[in-house]
């Protein structure tokens, strides 16, 4: 049975042409890229110009980017790092309660520095206002700010220009995690102080990432060792990766328009589906200012784990927002703080399309849909 995927916000396929662009590396130019040998040299060259063309599509030009294993490091660093750099300064950190566990854990870490953390909770349709962002700017020491651009469970998009003003205005560091917006939305370093992307959410490999910093924010080491990526991160390069992500990133930019409008017309044809036909669905989240791949669909009665697994048994991958802890699974903590019930929460699937869906999957998959709540109905 062919698997439809639909869960491309956990992660995509490798396109093809950015397997090509990296095979070089993982063969014939597998050099260490601080060798000082041709081979080295010619890995060198290779991670210069990776650097070069993402700073490019990013419009990084005022800062510096930094080549990580992941969204998850990027995230952390960030916030560690510029938190590090404020000790004895500044005492607090302001996250949106949605931001994803790399921000929210890292901040409980810094708590034994004396950090505190703030959290600002969404609207019911998933948006956090910039007015509750400055409301907890009021009155405390901020180090760092963070408010995602798009969100991982409901697609809701941020209105990440006005609280960068808010933040530029108040002098405080603002973070944007755009992980989940690369490759989906049109996108620029200038939106924040600093941003992370993941090159596996656009078609590119596993296990790169990159943080972006501005020229003037002050941040501390991430490994000591050798003198990669500024002497703040090192560690022998994972070149392939890199130029990976550059590829990935230069695919996503020239297909951005096209591919956008047909991966939304699919996500809207299959809730239109969904919802007609299965009694009491519903959208979760702003309709409008959300990623084109992205439907969250709550199904009351139901749980959405239940909906998950009769959707694998008909070749369907889609996920829920819920947390595993100890055997038993919690709701999602993002449709929480946007105030649905524990019920509704539990009752909600993530749908994500991408490249690669067809037509024909979206009518199959809403079908599938269809049989999948029947069966946990009865
Ligand atoms: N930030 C957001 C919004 C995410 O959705 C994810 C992953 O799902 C991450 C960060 C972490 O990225 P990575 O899987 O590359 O560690």
């Amino acid at each position: 049975m062919k698997t439809i995927y639909l869960d491309h916000a956990a992660t995509t396929s490798l396109d093809s042409r950015v397997l090509a662009a990296m095979l070089p590396y993982l063969k014939e130019e597998y050099g260490n890229a601080d060798s000082r040998y041709s081979l080295g040299r010619k890995a060198a060259i290779a991670m210069r110009s990776a650097r070069d063309k993402c700073m490019e599509i990013l419009g990084g030009k005022g800062g510096n980017l930094y080549f990580t294993s992941c969204g998850s490091e990027s995230n952390s660093w960030a916030l560690k790092g510029v938190c590090a750099a404020n000790l004895g300064k500044k005492d607090t950190i302001i996250l949106s309660a949605i931001e994803h566990p790399s921000l929210l854990r890292a901040a409980e870490d810094m708590s034994v520095f004396g950090f505190k953390t703030v959290l600002v909770k969404p609207d019911s349709s998933g948006i956090v206002r910039a007015q509750s962002v400055k409301e907890a700017l009021s009155g405390v020491s901020a180090a760092f700010v963070g408010v995602m651009r798009a969100n991982n469970e409901t697609g809701v998009i941020q209105p990440t220009e006005e609280i960068y003003s808010l933040c530029r205005e108040a002098g405080v560091f603002y973070f944007c995690d755009c992980v989940q917006a690369a490759g989906s939305l049109p996108l620029s370093c200038s939106i924040a102080d600093g941003i992370s992307i993941s090159a596996h959410k656009f078609y590119g490999p596993k296990g790169v990432g990159a943080l972006w910093l501005k020229k003037s924010v002050h941040t501390e080491r991430l490994i000591s060792g050798g003198q990669q990526e500024s002497g703040l991160r090192g560690g022998t390069s994972n070149v392939a990766g890199v130029v990976g992500m550059s590829a990935a990133l230069s695919l996503a930019r020239e297909n951005l328009e096209k591919e956008s409008a047909q991966i939304r017309a699919m996500r809207d044809e299959f809730v239109k589906r969904v919802l007609s036909s299965v009694p009491g669905s519903y959208l979760v989240g702003d309709s409008e200012r959300r990623l084109p791949s992205n439907a969250n669909i709550a199904f009351p009665g139901c749980r959405g784990e239940q909906i998950m697994i009769n959707l694998d048994m008909l070749g369907v991958a889609v996920s829920t927002g819920s947390a595993c802890s100890s055997g038993a699974s919690k709701p999602s903590s993002v449709l929480l703080a946007m105030g649905l019930d524990e019920s509704a929460a539990a009752s909600c699937v993530r749908f994500t399309f991408g490249r690669d869906n067809t037509p024909e999957d979206v009518i199959y998959a809403a079908e599938a849909v269809k049989k999948a709540v029947a069966a946990v109905k009865n």
